[in-house]
């Protein structure tokens, strides 16, 4: 069948975007002098080029003068020029556009919110990569002209600095933007809820509006989505406990009195005023079934012209894929994209690639890529800072990245960042055309040492994932993890949180405590256990309902949900004092002796 959705501007896009990447290595040094010509005269950049005249140089030179001049930086340099934009200077500090916008990046991988640049070019940028990557959706899953997505977006509060300067996360500058308004036009697909409720502040007021008017719409709905596949589990698991409540609405034409914004009141109401018995009973009669059978399939059920649910699944969403297949039943689940607040990367051309094996093929018109090789250390003793386990090369540009090695990602953008650390570990698996696709691999810091031991998010990821297995055959569900390295303690130990869902026995979880801690493979952690420099891992079980007081406690700091991650190891004594509150049990691994 061909999709019957905007059919021309969709060939247009994905000719632009295989162009492009045939031309990757030449578009990417192109939108290096593109940066540079507009920001050559910025403080930043006339620290470390000068005066140089690069208008007659070639292509070739112009790039290597530029990575010989310019060093690598991370976001503790553009600190200080961004505080000063912050606080009302107007000179060209990092671009030559005064910059009115800050972005703050969600901090829920680092944890550390940063303020990041904003300007036109992020918007319009965003708006090329929803309609590439619909474009691509297309030509698989064909969707109707016209239909809605069910979408789980939030905003977070927008703020002015002392200086004026407007802040918020980029998603919520985007949902505020025209190019959001732009994109549902020109892809011809609506989201379900009004603005009102998207920036209404209130995550748990948003997702009960977002559940009503989804319903209410569903014969219109063609896809579920949002940005970080959490929004959507955090949507369901809530929907679970109050679709009866959202019945009644339906039937009576009302709205439930948890809804207390006016205007998101009024918003609300002038669609769902007109009283309708009829899909409420249909709601009604499914949401029985459903309860029944633990809520599987729950999406197909509910919104049966529903062709795929579209979100971000990797990374540190891959742990939600179970739940969210539960609830997708047998709908496709479609990998969203890549990218940070500091830069859109690269978009997915297969969205019929399952999430654990999809790659995202290099936007080069986006930024100005390098990745710097990184390599395994292979004295493992003498790699003991315990900062890194990677072995660094020279950055390499786009043209020159390997399939199989591992690079940290480097990014030059139009919005003033010069050669800046992501600090992202990516791994080039093919190409598309000449443009590198990468799988995600983890945030390059790592997250869990005590000593000699190095274990990135991803290498707990894996422990996890063998430990819940576990969990799984007794039927009970690992609904969220974090984990902390407990230095204080002599000898330090490792400990990991869960919050589960059924009841299990204690000799189960013993069992999980075992296997998650001879799971750790690296070789610095599987010594030191040995020899018992590292202690006993600690299994902690929490309350239910703990990390939803951590997700609540980043959004009281200004983080947005649609940005949330969790983060999967911490030091924060506040998200500590609150794990340790709440935990009911504990238990210490005997994986190497009693
Ligand atoms: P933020 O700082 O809130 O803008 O989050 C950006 C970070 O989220 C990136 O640097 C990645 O670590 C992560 N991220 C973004 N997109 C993806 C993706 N498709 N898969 C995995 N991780 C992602």
């Amino acid at each position: 069948m061909e999709p019957a959705m905007y059919k021309g501007s969709c060939c247009d896009i994905i000719s632009w975007f295989e162009d492009i990447s045939e031309n990757a290595s030449c578009v990417q040094m192109q939108t290096l002098r593109r940066i540079l010509q507009l920001n050559f005269a910025v403080e930043y950049l006339k620290k470390w080029i000068g005066e140089v005249n690069f208008e007659d140089m070639e292509d070739s030179a112009l790039e290597s003068l530029y990575t010989s001049l310019v060093p690598l930086a991370s976001h503790a340099d553009f600190e200080p020029y961004v505080q000063r934009i912050a606080d009302g200077e107007k000179a060209p500090l990092i671009t030559q556009e005064p910059i009115s916008t800050l972005s703050l990046s969600s901090g829920t991988t680092d944890g550390r919110q940063k303020y990041v640049p904003f300007t036109c070019h992020s918007s319009k940028t965003t708006l090329q990569l929803f309609k590439l990557a619909a474009a691509y959706r297309s030509r698989i899953y064909p969707i109707k002209e016209g239909g809605r997505i069910l979408e789980f977006i939030y905003s977070s509060k927008q703020f002015k600095t002392k200086g004026g300067i407007t802040v918020g996360t980029a998603t919520t500058h985007y949902y505020a933007s025209e190019e959001f308004k732009i994109k549902q036009r020109q892809t011809k697909s609506y989201i379900c809820s009004p603005e009102e409720v998207i920036s209404s502040g209130d995550y748990k007021q948003t997702t009960y509006c977002h559940l009503l008017l989804g319903l209410y719409l569903y014969d219109q709905v063609e896809f579920i989505a949002s940005t970080f596949a959490f929004s959507i589990i955090q949507s369901f698991v809530s929907f679970e406990e109050f679709w009866e409540e959202i019945c009644n609405d339906i039937r009576d034409g009302t709205l439930s009195s948890k809804i207390t914004i006016p205007s998101v009141r009024k918003a609300v109401l002038d669609i769902i005023s007109v009283p309708n018995p009829c899909l409420a009973k249909r709601v009604q009669s499914k949401c029985v079934e459903l309860e029944e059978k633990d809520w599987l399939g729950l999406i197909p059920k509910l919104w049966p012209n529903a062709k795929y649910v579209y979100s971000i699944m990797t990374g540190s969403m891959q742990p939600y894929l179970t739940k969210l297949r539960h609830y997708a039943g047998d709908l496709p689940l479609v990998s969203a994209d890549y990218g940070s607040t500091e830069s859109w990367i690269g978009v997915n051309v297969d969205p019929c690639c399952p999430p654990e094996k999809v790659s995202f093929a290099v936007v080069p018109t986006f930024s100005y890529f390098e990745f710097i090789p990184l390599n395994r250390s292979e004295n493992e003793v003498i790699g003991n800072s315990a900062i890194d386990d990677f072995v660094e090369d020279d950055p390499v540009p786009l043209s020159q990245v390997k399939i199989g090695q591992q690079y940290e990602i480097v990014l030059t953008t139009f919005t003033g960042l010069y050669r800046y650390r992501l600090g992202d570990v990516v791994e080039v698996v093919g190409f598309h055309r000449n443009t590198p696709k990468l799988n995600f691999i983890c945030r390059r810091k790592l997250i869990l040492t005590v000593n000699i031991d190095k274990n990135t998010e991803n290498d707990l990821q894996l422990v996890v994932e063998k430990g819940s297995q576990i969990l799984r055959k007794s039927r009970a569900e690992l609904v969220d993890f974090t984990s902390h390295a407990e230095v204080g303690k002599n000898p330090g130990h490792y400990i990991i949180y869960w919050e589960i869902k059924g009841e299990v026995e204690e000799r189960v979880l013993e069992e999980c405590c075992r296997e998650m801690d001879a799971s750790f493979v690296d070789h610095g952690y599987v010594v030191s256990r040995r020899t018992n420099s590292i202690g006993p891992l600690e299994l902690c079980i929490v309350e239910k309902g703990t990390f939803k007081k951590i997700m609540e406690n980043f959004i009281a700091n200004g983080a947005a949900l649609s940005q949330f991650k969790t983060p999967r190891c911490t030091t924060n004594q506040v998200l500590l004092t609150i794990l340790n509150f709440w935990t009911i049990k504990r238990f210490r691994s005997t994986a190497y002796g009693p």
